[in-house]
């Protein structure tokens, strides 16, 4: 069996007493694969992911400043986020984006924030993970006018949009990613969009140590778990979950090579 844990934020303090288990777990439930998200806790922690990353086959890590944090971010910020690019483990510049649910920074600083984010991603020619809650219409606008043209991928990470939002998506390029609220008895719209996506362009993940599936559901999650999300998406598209594994990992090695020269981990499975 082999899964991909597309989305993950292993450097948070609820894994500092047992983070060798966790990545030992993951890996003997056959995930091979972790997408370790460096958005932190803030602009001032841009290496979250890439410090996941090194020296730990097949964890491979991103650089951004989440919508959350966006006031928090200074011209240092995007300095140093251009000098992690260049880094060969970062493989995409995320999670960015819009969140209008929490607005936890005013949404103009938000789309600012998000854009020059953009900027430097095409720069870096490296594709996205984008967080979007409640913000499709403005989300997907940017994406479509400033993103589909450069050829780049992206991730639509915790995918809790309609099927319109994921058509539009998947229109300029984005794979679409569902976490464990898959699972959740009331999330019967998000399955039925599930349903509709193809295979070639799903993903799953955790987001750990967020958002655990059932039957960990209110728990800490972790990459482990990833098998819940698999085996969910396979009920919901008439699959084994050890075949979502198979596609979903093969769709993460195609959104990880964007732009990229293969790298020495990045094989097929
Ligand atoms: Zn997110
Ligand atoms: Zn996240």
């Amino acid at each position: 069996m082999i899964f991909t844990d597309s989305h993950a934020h292993i450097e948070f303090p609820d894994f500092d007493e047992d983070r060798e288990q966790v990545f030992e777990r993951a890996q003997s439930s056959g995930v091979q694969y972790i997408l370790a998200i460096g958005s932190g806790t803030g602009p001032h922690r841009l290496r979250a992911g890439l410090e996941m990353a090194e020296g730990r086959d097949g964890v491979y890590a991103t650089i951004g400043i989440h919508p959350h944090e966006a006031r928090l971010a200074t011209e240092t910020h995007f300095q140093e986020l251009g000098q992690l690019a260049a880094d060969q483990r970062v493989v995409a510049v995320g999670e960015i984006g819009l969140d209008y649910h929490y607005d936890h920074s005013p949404r103009d600083v938000q789309r600012e924030v998000f854009l020059r984010q953009l900027d430097l991603a095409e720069r870096s020619r490296l594709p996205l993970v984008i967080h979007c809650r409640e913000a499709w219409e403005d989300c997907l606008r940017i994406l479509e006018e400033r993103w589909k043209r450069t050829g780049l991928r992206g991730i639509l990470h915790c995918f809790t949009g309609s099927y319109e939002d994921a058509h539009r998506g998947m229109d300029a390029g984005f794979y679409i990613s569902f976490a464990g609220n898959l699972t959740f008895p009331k999330a019967t719209n998000l399955r039925e969009v599930a349903a509709k996506i193809p295979l070639d362009r799903l993903l799953v993940e955790t987001d750990s140590p967020f958002l655990a599936p059932l039957p960990h559901r209110g728990k800490r999650n972790e990459p482990s778990f990833v098998r819940f999300v698999a085996q969910q998406l396979g009920a919901i598209q008439g699959l084994p979950a050890e075949e979502v594994g198979q596609y979903t990992t093969q769709n993460f090695l195609n959104f990880i090579r964007q732009g990229q020269p293969a790298k020495p981990h990045a094989q097929m499975p």
